[in-house]
This record gives C-alpha cells, structure tokens and sequence, in this order.
C-alpha cells in the first residue's frame, strides 16, 4: 500500500485541542501511516515557541545562571498537553533528566541536543496519544558537514519504517552528522525531515500541515482575496520562494523532487480545504501566470566603462571582487558598456567601502555607483513560456499604475520575470501585476 507521510508543525501541536485535531486527521485516512511532528508552537501570538524557550534555556544554563523561568515554560506546557489529553507518557521522568543535567553538568549536552528534545518529547507525547511506534530520527537521519544525506541513511530509514500496517511517529528537525552527533537542522526543519522520510518510503504524498490553506497568488497584505494557489511545480515554488513568498522550508523540496513525490500543504484547523499541491511541471495550467511575490531589500551596484564588451574578463574579475568579500549576489544584468550587479542591501553594507574600492581600482570605470532601496518582483508561471504578449502585458500594467522599472530579467527558462523597482512601489507593482493577469 502506498502511504503519506504527515508532518506538522509547531501551530498544529500547540495544545491538546491541536492533538486532538491531528487524531482526526490521522485516522480519516488509512494511508496515513509516517506521522512527523515539530516541537508546539504558540499558542497566541504573544507566546514564545517551546524551540525559541529552548535555546534561551541553555544560554543561561551554560553560563550558569537562573534557568527555570524558560524551563519551567517548557515543563508546564508538556505536562498540560499530557494532562489535557489523560494520557501520561513518561515525560515528566525525561524533564526531571534533562533539568538535573543542565544544573549540573550542562558541559555534557549540546544546544542541538537541548533544542532537539522539543520535537524529541512532542513525538514521544504524540506517539502515545495516537497508540503509535515512535521512532527516534537521531540514528536513522545521517549527514555530511554539508547535511547531505548519506545514500545509506534512506535504506535505515526505509528499515525502519518498513511494516506497511504500522503507525509511526517521529520527531523533526534533528539527525546525526558522520561522528555521531546529534544534530539539527537550520530552523523550519521539520519539514525537510517529512521530506526525507517520504523519499526513502517511496510515499504516495507529503502533506505537510500547518496554519494556513496552502498558498495564494499574492501575499493577502498587498492584494485583496488573493486567488489560492490549487498547484505549483517543483520549479516555481523555487522561484516563488526567493521572493519572499514560502510557506516550508525550501530544503525539502529537493528529496520529493527527486522522486515526484507531491507535497501537500494543508490546514490542521480546516482539514476540508484541498490546500496547494507542489508537485511535477503540469501539461497546462489554467492562468499564465501561477503567482506574483516581491521582496525589498536589494541594491544595485552599477558600474559603465566605454568599451566594456571588448575587455575580456570584466564581468569575472568584477565578480571576483564580491567574492573575496563573501558578497554573493541575486542578478547580474549587463548592456553594451555597463553591468549591474544586484545584491541584498545587508550583506553589502558591510563590505561596501571595500568592494567599491576594489572595484575601482582593479577596473578603472568610467562610472560607478550603488542604487539602494529595491526589491525586486517575481512573476512566475509555467503558463507563461512561449506565450507572445505576457511581458506586454506585464509592463503596461506597470506603466500604466506609474511605476518605474528599474531591472528587466527573464530567465531563458521563461517560467520567471523578475522587474527590480524602487521599494515604495512594490505593492502598486505586484497590485497591478496580478490585477492584469487575473482580471
Ligand atoms: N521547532 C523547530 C523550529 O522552530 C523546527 C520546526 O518547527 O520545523 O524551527
């Protein structure tokens, strides 16, 4: 039987009525069989997540200071959960562990270690309340330095999970590096655990629940009642991404990708809803464009020397600068006698003086300057290649809204136009982008 693999995310396992809610779910579909939980989340927006509460815990800890205002956070919600739900898992036993080794011999746990029993004791908790096995990820999720997972820790994982008719439970967010050290991933991980998971079973779908129904065209602060994203590939998802518009970490696409496993974004609170699919390139899409996301927060390094397109290896000795500093960056769109590079504000303000510097000294050009305050828009879709008209279509509504646009780029895949305008008129840009592709 092929089976689904469900993570859920911190929002999900907040409290028991969220528990409650994932039994729900769980048991309406038979296929559901790999359940991956976070650690709970908030509660109401004023609370802190348990992971945050964790990583404060063990910065006091380990400089010996007062640790039990966090603590006590911690304890308090997980004996709630277990009191709320009447089940007692045991994991009181685990917290009184975990407290005396932080009061008295912190130097022999890690932060990892500390952060990843958030996940750790919401599976063990879950696990019991849906009457399922709970598998530890710590010896069965294995990575390199670069947490690439080792070809041989999908057949563990596929080992372990192997009984078809079992429900399993397991915690996200962590594995083990080659030296055996527990380790976690970079934060939103759970994710990429559910995905790693539904590769080395071979799952039908990743649902990956959370707090919201999937994804919209637009971000809803910018456009009213954006449409809902029903499908998105692989490739735009990507794209989208990048942008500013995300709803799961971008790491775990890759492992479903690789095995055209779909991945389902659902809502814990309204199950009913069939949320986004992210899944293969589709035949044919109903609009030509799948959304529209922009992010601020870029600048442009420009740079124009007569002649430019003669001088062999300016773009590359140009780029050199930005790496000897660490400075990647997002685009690098050129002309006859110019090129600019565009770069995320941040990162360059703090090599600015340098690279200019340098830029100006190795390269002698006849003009440089940086232009702040940009962000750029992605305007993604499949239903967009070798369409005539769509950049048409895509710039009037620029010019007509009055916004000036500052980057062209489209990429030869034609899936994405990327247009750089000035911050304040990014909302009256994708506004009008998505209003001239729906409408
Ligand atoms: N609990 C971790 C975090 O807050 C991992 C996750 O929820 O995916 O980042």
């Amino acid at each position: 039987m092929s089976r689904i693999v469900c993570k859920f995310g911190g929002s999900s396992v907040a409290d028991a009525g969220q528990f409650k809610k994932i039994k729900n779910i769980v048991s309406s579909d038979a296929k559901r069989k790999v359940v991956v939980v976070s650690a709970p989340g908030k509660r109401n927006p004023k609370e802190t997540k348990l992971t945050d509460l964790l990583y404060s815990t063990y910065d006091l800890a380990s400089k010996h200071l007062d640790f039990s205002q966090p603590w006590n956070l911690i304890r308090n919600r997980y004996l709630e959960i277990c009191s709320d739900l009447g089940i007692e898992p045991k994991v009181a036993e685990d917290l009184d562990i975990l407290e005396k080794q932080l009061r008295d011999d912190v130097e022999s746990i890690t932060t990892d270690y500390l952060v990843s029993r958030g996940e750790y004791l919401s599976a063990r908790v879950m696990s019991v309340y849906l009457g399922a096995e709970f598998v530890d990820t710590f010896p069965i999720i294995t990575f390199d330095e670069k947490y690439r997972i080792l070809p041989s820790s999908y057949e563990t994982i596929a080992k372990a999970l192997s009984d078809e008719n079992k429900l399993y439970v397991l915690p996200g967010f962590y594995g083990s590096n080659t030296r055996g050290e527990l380790k976690t991933f970079s934060r939103g991980g759970s994710d990429i655990t559910g995905a790693i998971l539904a590769n080395a079973i071979d799952a039908e779908t990743y649902e990956n629940w959370t707090d919201v129904s999937g994804m919209l065209m637009a971000d809803p602060r910018i456009v009213e009642n954006p449409l809902p994203i029903e499908y998105v590939s692989y490739r735009e998802i990507r794209e989208l991404a990048y942008s500013g518009a995300s709803v799961l970490h971008d790491e775990s696409i890759a492992p479903c990708r690789a095995k055209k496993i779909p991945i389902n974004i659902r809502n814990t609170n309204r199950p009913e809803d069939a949320g986004t699919i992210i899944g293969p390139t589709p035949e044919s899409t109903k609009l030509p464009i799948t959304g529209v996301a922009g992010r601020k927060g870029f600048s442009m390094i420009y740079i124009e020397k007569s002649m430019m397109n003669k001088e062999v290896g300016f773009g590359r000795r140009v780029l050199a600068v930005l790496e000897s500093e660490g400075l990647s960056y997002e685009l690098c769109p050129s002309a006859i006698d110019s090129m600019s590079i565009v770069v995320d504000t941040k990162k360059l303000e703090a090599v600015e003086h340098v690279v200019m510097e340098d830029i100006t000294q190795q390269m002698h050009p006849d003009r440089i300057k940086i232009f702040k305050g940009i962000s750029l828009i992605a305007t993604v879709g499949h239903g967009m290649t070798n369409k005539i008209g769509v950049a048409a279509k895509l710039f009037t509504a620029l010019a007509e809204n009055q916004v000036n646009v500052r980057i062209i780029d489209q990429g030869s895949s034609q899936i994405n136009i990327i247009t750089g305008v000035d911050e304040d008129d990014m909302n009256k840009a994708i506004k009008a982008i998505y209003d001239a592709f729906t409408k």
